[in-house]
């Protein structure tokens, strides 16, 4: 398995996103949480992880920074893989139909 950032460790940022991740992981629900958990194998996994991350309040930010970083495994914010591409593609499509306007 690719090894993937994820808020539950010390976040390797990338350039330009230091303060950002400062701001918001200080403040992560899973903090003291295995961090395998965030990395499910099956569908119930991710309702776990999910409930993990409902009660987070930077669970936004965390969402965000995974689209933002085009991180495609575990769950962020509350989102799995499929629903962090579904969000993608309905953000290029609301994009493009912007510009053809
Ligand atoms: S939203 Fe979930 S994965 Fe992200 S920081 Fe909060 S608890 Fe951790």
């Amino acid at each position: 398995m690719m090894l993937q950032i994820n808020p539950v460790y010390e976040p390797q940022m990338s350039q330009g996103s230091e303060s950002l991740a400062a701001e918001w992981v200080t403040f992560r629900r899973c903090t003291d949480i295995d961090p395998n958990v965030f990395f499910p194998n099956d569908g119930a996994g991710v309702i776990v992880a999910q409930k993990v991350c409902a009660e987070c309040p930077v669970a936004d930010a965390c969402r965000e920074y995974a689209l933002a970083n085009n991180i495609t495994h575990g769950v962020w914010g509350g989102t799995s893989e499929r629903q962090r591409r579904r969000i993608l593609r309905d953000r290029r499509r609301a994009s493009k139909a912007a510009r053809a306007a």
